[in-house]
């Protein structure tokens, strides 16, 4: 299986979110953002990063 860099944790799994453009989200976009300067939702996350963001967004 081709495996993908997480863009903020580094890690490598199977497969990264592109799908954080919802409205829910924008307070986690903006976060990442924060945090990780450069990056974009375009680049992608993986899941245990959208979900431990999604959790202090919350
Ligand atoms: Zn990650």
């Amino acid at each position: 299986m081709k495996m993908k860099q997480c863009p903020l944790c580094k890690k490598m799994v199977p497969e990264l979110l592109y799908d954080m453009h919802v409205a829910t989200d924008q307070l986690v976009i903006e976060r990442m953002k924060k945090d990780f300067p450069g990056w974009s939702e375009k680049d992608g996350v993986c899941e245990p990063c959208l979900q431990r963001y999604r959790a202090k967004a919350a």
